[in-house]
Parts: C-alpha cells; structure tokens; sequence
C-alpha cells in the first residue's frame, strides 16, 4: 500500500517538552490537564499553560490533543462539564477518551473530535466500529494487538488507527492493574502507577512469614513482571503498510531529552520510509540512538507475537548521562541550561537532524563572565563551542562501551 503522509505523534508531560517535541519534528503532541488526564505525575498544564501550549503547537502548524482518560465518578461530573465548556473555548484537535460516561459528556457538551484512548483496551474492529456512532475519529489501539491483527483489523474499519511504537509496557492491560493501588495506595488507574510489577518478589510460605524464598528465574533476580520496554523502530515499514496512521512514543514523564531524542529518531525513519530511501540500511544508527536514552531492552512488544520480559534487575540501562540544553547564542557564547553536574571536557551534541558531533568544551563561565570549573543543575552557565549549533541541542556525555 503507497503510503503518502502518517503522524508522528510525541508526549508532552510539561510546556518544556511540548517545545522540545515539536522542535524535534513531532506532527502533534498529547498532553494532560491538571484533572482528568492519567499520568498524575507528569507534570500535566494548568488553565494558563494549557492555552499557551495550544498557541505554540498551532503557531508551528502542528496538533495538540488532550488527554482525558481517566475514568470519572459522579461526584466529579459538574466540575468536569465546567472544564469541558472551557475547552470549549480553546479547542484542542482531539480529546483521548477511554470512559464511556467522558464519551457521552463530551459529546454532548462539546463537538471537539474524539479519539479512544489505549486504556479503553480496543481489540477488536467490532468494537471500534461501535464507538464511530459516537462521532470517534480514531483508535489508539491495544498494545496486545500483533501486526497481523492490526492488518485484519484495518480492513473492518474505516477509523484512523493509532498505535505504540515506543516507551514502556505493562504486564497488565496497559494499565488496568491494581498491583501498584494494592502495595502502595497509587493507583494506575488514576495515572500515578509506581510500577510495582517492576519490583523483586519472593515467595513465603504461611508457616514460615521469617523465610522469604527466592524464585529463581535467574540468577540475578526474580523481575516476573517487568517487561522489557516497546521499540518498534526496525517494523516502522511494516505497521505503516498494515494502516497505521499515527505513530505514539509514550512517556509523559520522561525528561526533554528522551523526548528529543527519540521524536528525532522517529520522525528522521518516518520520513526516510514515506520518501522510498533505504530504511533498513539506517535502522543500526537509529537503534543506537534509541540506546543512547534511558531504557529497558527492547522487544516489539506484541507486534511479532509474545513480548518480553526483563529479567536481571528491574532499573533501567543508562547509556549516556544527559548533561544541558543549548539555550541560545551571546555573541561568541553559547548558553546552556545545565540539567545534570557539566564541567569542562569532551561532549557528544546532538541537533536537530539526527545531527551528532563531537565537541571539546575548554572552559564555562557563569552569568557575569566569571570563570567556572563545574555547574550544577539548573544553573546557567556559556560556554564556547567551535561549530555553530542550534537552539535546543542536547548535550551529553555516552559510555559507548555499555550499549546493549
Ligand atoms: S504496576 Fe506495572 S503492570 Fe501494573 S499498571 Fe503499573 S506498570 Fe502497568
């Protein structure tokens, strides 16, 4: 099938991430609202950073849907029906919905286009073809669907599909799972998972509570419900051709860097596949890329039949250690926004354009010029690089050595 145009699709927990992604090449963003979008740590926008966030994403002529998809109890229905003539106002270009009862009120409130989100758990066609009645444009698939059942599934369907192709997976149902509500009171429910599955367990028998045995699954640790994290980079072609038509990166609550670097790395595959160059021949630069970000080991997820589970520890692989933002030029200076301890010595830079240089930084110096041997996170501080970089690039230091 000749594919001429597909979203890239990238998350946006905060204002500065929302920036992030669409200077990194995301065709829209999603995002939550204080109330009523899960990922309740994200950081989420307020009334004023809402509004601006819109005015951004459309003054760069790209999309913003809003994530309401937690599900709603009675108590809060006025407040929600305030909320949605307020939007009213300031309409973003798709709500995600995964309640029936948020369904029903936005489409008696409001006539801003709907899309179902993951959490709603769309498997079959028979079920997204119920949900067009209710003036749904699309369907954020399962994460439980293969590319075999996506194929079938388009063919029954005349919606726009969305789907995963990277960030973290859940054993559970994307996210219907009381494991993390039951240990620790934070529900995934709500959006405040604390990834409990990810924790090491031992059994105890009831005769003996002083004696926690290990399961050995392996060696290292017993991780049986940390699953290894969604890169469907290398079958980007693959779901473009079943019907996909927009491309999902989670990760709300992910840094700008991650952000970044993986709406770059999508959107360079993207456009490399919907433009006939070789994809195949690019996809080792993008995978180590992909692992220059925090991570679990990849797997693609259900989309080639059973995912993966992670096996030796439930943290995550660092490769590289996220050091500052370029925040503009001052003359011969560059200033940078400092995220993690930065002092002077060798750097990767990474731009937009999937651009990576290599630089040596000699000295820094702090806002009134004084000569600086370190900074701190979230100082700013100039320093001078000999190659012309752009705005909002990264840079970082990578132990290349670690890759996995
Ligand atoms: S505890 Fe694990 S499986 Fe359950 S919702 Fe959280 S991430 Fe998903």
């Amino acid at each position: 099938m000749k594919v001429s145009s597909v979203e890239l699709l990238a998350p946006a927990g905060n204002l500065e991430k929302l920036k992030f992604a669409i200077n990194y090449g995301a065709d829209a963003v999603y995002c939550g609202y204080k109330q009523f979008g899960l990922r309740s740590r994200a950081g989420n926008l307020g009334k004023d950073e809402y509004i601006e966030a819109l005015r951004f994403t459309h003054k760069a002529k790209r999309k913003l849907y809003l994530t309401l998809n937690s599900y709603l109890f009675d108590k809060e229905i006025d407040e929600f029906v305030d909320f949605l003539k307020f939007l009213n106002n300031y309409p973003p270009d798709a709500v995600l919905v995964s309640d029936l009862g948020v369904l029903s009120l936005v489409n008696e409130f409001t006539e801003i286009p709907i899309h179902i989100s993951t959490q709603a758990n769309i498997t079959n066609s028979y079920a997204a073809n119920f949900l067009k009645k209710f003036r749904v444009e699309r369907v954020v698939l399962a994460r439980e669907l293969t590319l075999e059942d996506i194929r079938r599934f388009k063919k029954s369907v005349n919606l726009e599909l969305e789907a995963f192709v990277h960030g973290a997976m859940c054993m559970a149902y994307s996210g219907r799972c009381f494991l993390s509500a039951y240990l620790t009171g934070r529900s995934a429910n709500a959006g405040d998972c604390a990834q409990s599955c990810r924790w090491r367990y031992t059994v105890i028998e009831e005769k003996r509570p002083s004696e926690p045995m290990e399961v050995e699954e392996h060696p290292e640790g017993t991780f049986i419900f940390n699953s290894c994290d969604m890169c469907a980079l290398p079958i980007l072609n693959e779901l473009i051709d079943a019907g996909v038509s927009s491309f999902k990166i989670e990760g709300r609550m992910k840094s700008v860097y991650y952000v970044a670097i993986t709406t770059a790395v999508y959107r360079d595959a993207i456009d490399t596949i919907l433009n006939g160059k070789d994809f195949e021949e690019k996809i080792d630069f993008y995978m180590s890329e992909l692992k220059k970000v925090s991570h679990r080991p990849y797997s693609l997820g259900f989309y080639k039949g059973e995912p993966k589970q992670y096996l030796k520890s439930s943290g995550y692989i660092r490769n590289c250690k996220f050091k500052g933002v370029i925040l503009g030029r001052e003359g011969d200076f560059y200033r940078v926004g400092i995220r993690n301890r930065f002092e002077p010595g060798e750097y990767e830079i990474f731009s937009l354009g999937l651009d990576v240089r290599r630089v040596v930084i000699d000295e820094m110096y702090d806002e009134e010029f004084n000569k600086k041997s370190y900074g701190n996170p979230n100082e700013i501080v100039y320093i001078r690089i000999p190659e012309k970089v752009e705005k909002f690039s990264l840079i970082r230091r990578c132990d290349e050595s670690n890759s996995r």
